[in-house]
């Protein structure tokens, strides 16, 4: 540790255990382990110095942007260094010409939206923790959000990296055009590889014009999740194009309610928040709010002014932390072909009465990616059997409706123990292979997503 103090400019490195043991979990209930220091890193020298220390004495780096994760992927281990990108907060070129942005990881999503719609532009990908969550982790989780059913995921908007390997060097990959075919795309192998290939210093990213009239919101109330689901997919089929497709269950609105007082009638059971920014927004606020009504909504209300609108979404974004009041959460993340949506919901809820486990879901609806969060008491190392048990089943279903075990958040630690069911040997091995290539000593982050 010396050494690496002596090599980086002075404040970077941290060594009290105190205050290093702030940078060293993620929002998942995992107690990490012990670090033996941390790396505010604040440039990519700082970065290609830490990784050079950490080659030569063969000590794990977990890479960390803000720790919103929910898969453990940025939990410390035992005897690793945390390096930690969240210092890197420049946003280094904004170009409306080419609708780019060059950014250093550590920049703040949102951040980046708000820069961006200064010039008539946004960035799209907004997962619900986009005010907390940073650009480097959401490229490290390949993060999705509210408007990825009409924007895409975090990738769709990645044109180039800048990425520091486990010995140092600094490798460039992609390019700021909007297309391009050279070689490899090391640029899509890069995002969502979970900090275990590479630490991201520097992003190229896609902005989209921003819509010049602000969204119309849709607000439905269901006396069963099914029909929900059932209305989710006559939306989607009667191709209205909604930029946020969201389902809330009644055990999440019953949390919001319990702590924000939004009014929830008795006979709800689920809510669908749909949202247009088309140039006819009404029309197709209109449209989908009649699907609704056509397939069991007992209410539904179309925003009146962009404030109403806000504010529906608003509902939406509370959920993990309303449900991060009720005890601690294992939270999952399966996606399953959109038609299949009504089933996974299901399959959710049998699980829960099976086991006798309390179960809130939401879903990003409109991209069949449901995150059912098992809750369990405050204060357990680990989740009890039979939360174990529910998600067991839970993961299983969605494989079989042909789905996958995470849609957005990563396998990190969490997931690690059912990655056989949906890859299969021969995706292991290959995992293996890329991973000896880019890091052969197994420094970066071992032990997750693979
Ligand atoms: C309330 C709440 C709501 C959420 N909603 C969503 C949602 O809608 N959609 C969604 O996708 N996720 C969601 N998440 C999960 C989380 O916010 C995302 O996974 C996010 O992308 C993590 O970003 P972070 O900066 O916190 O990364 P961290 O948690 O710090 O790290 C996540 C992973 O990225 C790696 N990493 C971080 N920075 C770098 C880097 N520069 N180079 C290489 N690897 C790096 C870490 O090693 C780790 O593997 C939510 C979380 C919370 C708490």
């Amino acid at each position: 540790m010396k050494d690496l103090i002596a090599a980086l400019p002075p404040g970077r490195v941290i060594v009290d255990p105190d205050v290093v043991g702030t940078y060293t979990r993620d929002r998942t209930y995992l107690q990490p382990g012990q670090a033996v220091g941390a790396v505010l890193a604040e440039s990519r020298e700082d970065v290609v110095t830490t990784l050079r220390w950490a080659t030569e004495h063969r000590v794990p780096v977990v890479p960390r942007g803000a720790g919103t994760g929910l898969a453990g992927a940025a939990t410390a281990t035992d005897g690793c260094l945390v390096l930690a990108l969240h210092r890197m907060t420049a946003i280094t070129e904004l170009s409306p010409d080419d609708e780019i942005a060059v950014v250093q990881p550590g920049v703040i999503t949102a951040d980046l939206d708000r820069a961006a719609r200064v010039h008539g532009l946004m960035y799209a990908p907004d997962p619900s923790s986009y005010e907390i969550s940073t650009i480097g982790g959401n490229l490290a989780t390949n993060a999705g959000g509210l408007r990825c059913v009409k924007y895409g995921v975090t990738r769709d908007s990645t044109l180039g990296l800048e990425v520091v390997l486990a010995d140092g060097r600094v490798l460039n990959t992609g390019r700021r055009t909007m297309k391009g075919v050279t070689g490899y795309d090391l640029t899509s192998l890069f995002v969502g590889s979970e900090g275990t290939l590479g630490v991201i210093t520097e992003a190229t990213v896609r902005l989209r014009r921003a819509p010049a009239e602000p969204p119309a919101t849709v607000a439905a109330e269901f006396g069963s999740l099914r029909d929900a689901a059932a209305a989710v997919a006559a939306i989607i089929a009667a191709g209205c194009q909604p930029a946020m497709l969201e389902l809330i269950d009644r055990n999440t609105l019953q949390a919001i309610d319990d702590w924000k007082h939004i009014g929830l009638e008795p006979g709800t059971r689920a809510m669908l928040i749909a949202q247009s920014d088309a140039a006819d927004s009404a029309t197709a606020t209109a449209r989908m709010a009649k699907l609704c009504d056509e397939n069991g909504a007992s209410f539904t209300a179309v925003s009146s002014t962009p404030q109403e609108s806000a504010e529906l979404v608003g509902i939406r974004r509370l959920a993990y932390d309303a449900k991060e009041r009720l005890g601690a959460c294992l939270v999952e993340d399966v996606c399953v072909p959109r038609s299949a949506l009504p089933d996974m919901i299901s399959a959710v809820e049998a699980a829960g009465d099976r086991h006798g486990v309390l179960i809130c879901t939401v879903a990003h609806a409109g991209d069949g990616n449901v995150h059912p969060v098992f809750i369990f008491e405050h204060g357990l190392a680990e989740p009890p059997e039979h939360v174990w048990a529910a998600a067991d089943e839970v993961f299983r279903a969605a494989l079989a409706l042909g789905g996958t075990l995470t849609g957005e958040h990563g396998v990190g630690m969490l997931k690690r123990r059912w990655l056989a069911l949906e890859a299969g040997p021969v995706v292991a091995d290959l995992h293996q292979g890329i991973k000896a290539v880019f890091d052969p000593l197994n420094i970066l982050n071992p032990g997750k997503a693979i």
